[in-house]
C-alpha cells in the first residue's frame, strides 16, 4: 500500500503585465514618468489598481511598493489585492484536507481528480502522523484502508459486469468507479489544482496556517504562505512564524481579513 504522510505543492502561475498598454493608460492620463520598484506583476498590478482609485500615479510617496501595499494592508483597502493571483497544485492530500479546503469560496478556483473517472485502485493513502507515531494505532489504520481497497476493487469488478449491457465502456467504467467509491476512506490520496486572488489566499493562510487549524490543512497552508512570501514579499511579508510544539508552524497576521 502507498502510504503517503507529507503533502506536495507546486506553484504553477503567477501573472504578467503588458508594459505597452500601461504605458498607453498613463500617456492618455496625462502621466508622464509613474514607475514603481517591484518586479512581482501581482504586486505591480495592485498597485496601480489602488492608484486608478484616486489616480495618485504623478506625486506617489515614497517607500515603493512595499510601503503602498502595507497601507492598503493596514488601511483594509483589500478589494484592491483581488488583482494578483497565483495558481498551485497540491499533491499528496487527502480527500478530508480537499473537504475543508473547497469551503474556501470566494476568490478560489479549484479543479481536481475526478474520482467517477479515475480508477481509484492503485491510490495513495494520507496516514495523519499521531497514528503513524504508535505502532499499535498504525496497524489498525493500516488494516482499515486495507479492507477499504480491497472493498473498492471488489465493487468496481461487480460494477463493472452490472454495467455490461452499456455500449459506452467509458460509460460502464464511470458507473461503477462513481458507486464503488462510496467505500473509499477519507485518507484516500487526492490532487487539486488551485488559483485564489491575494486576498482569499491572506484570509486562507490565516484560518488555516492558524495553531487552531487541523495540522494537514496546517501544513499545506504553511507550504504555500512561504512559496508566497519569496515570491510577493509585499503582499505576504507581514506574516510572523511560530514554530508549534508538534514541529509544524503556524503564522499570524496584526492585518487580519483585509
Ligand atoms: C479551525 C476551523 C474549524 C472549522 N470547523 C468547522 C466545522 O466544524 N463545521 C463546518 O461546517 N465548518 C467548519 N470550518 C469551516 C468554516 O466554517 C468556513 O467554512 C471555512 O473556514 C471557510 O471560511 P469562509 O466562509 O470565511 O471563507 P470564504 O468562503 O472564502 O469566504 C470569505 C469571506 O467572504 C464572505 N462571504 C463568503 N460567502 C458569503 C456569503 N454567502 N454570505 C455572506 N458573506 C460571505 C465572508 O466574510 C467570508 O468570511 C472550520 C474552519 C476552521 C478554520
Amino acid at each position: 500500500m502507498n502510504i503517503i504522510r507529507e503533502p506536495k505543492v507546486y506553484f504553477l502561475g503567477r501573472q504578467d503585465i503588458d508594459a505597452g498598454e500601461l504605458d498607453r493608460f498613463l500617456a492618455d492620463h496625462d502621466v508622464s514618468a509613474w514607475t514603481t520598484d517591484t518586479e512581482v506583476a501581482g504586486e505591480k498590478l495592485c498597485e496601480v489598481a489602488g492608484r486608478v482609485c484616486y489616480m495618485s500615479f504623478a506625486r506617489p510617496r515614497p517607500g515603493g511598493n512595499a510601503v503602498y501595499l502595507r497601507h492598503i494592508l493596514e488601511v483594509g483597502h483589500g478589494s484592491v489585492l483581488e488583482h494578483a493571483v497565483f495558481s498551485f497544485i497540491i499533491t499528496g492530500v487527502s480527500r478530508s484536507f480537499t473537504h475543508e479546503l473547497v469551503r474556501h469560496r470566494a476568490g478560489f478556483g479549484y479543479s481536481q481528480l475526478s474520482q467517477r473517472y479515475v480508477d481509484e485502485s492503485q491510490a495513495g493513502f494520507v496516514e495523519p502522523a499521531c497514528i503513524a507515531a504508535d505502532p499499535e494505532l498504525h496497524a489498525v489504520w493500516t488494516q482499515a484502508v486495507e479492507s477499504c481497497r480491497a472493498a473498492y476493487a471488489r465493487l468496481v469488478e461487480g460494477l463493472a459486469a452490472r454495467f455490461a449491457h452499456l455500449p459506452d465502456p467509458t460509460a460502464r467504467r464511470k458507473m461503477a468507479r462513481q458507486a464503488a467509491r462510496s467505500v473509499l476512506p477519507n485518507a484516500t490520496e487526492t490532487k487539486i489544482f488551485v488559483t485564489a486572488n491575494a486576498r482569499a489566499w491572506r484570509h486562507f493562510i490565516e484560518l488555516r496556517c492558524s495553531e487552531h487549524a487541523e495540522v494537514e490543512i496546517r501544513k499545506v497552508a504553511a507550504a504555500i504562505l512561504a512559496r508566497l512570501q519569496r515570491e510577493a514579499p509585499n503582499l505576504f511579508g507581514d506574516y510572523a512564524w511560530v514554530d508549534l510544539p508538534d514541529g509544524t508552524r503556524a503564522a499570524a497576521t496584526p492585518h487580519r481579513k483585509v
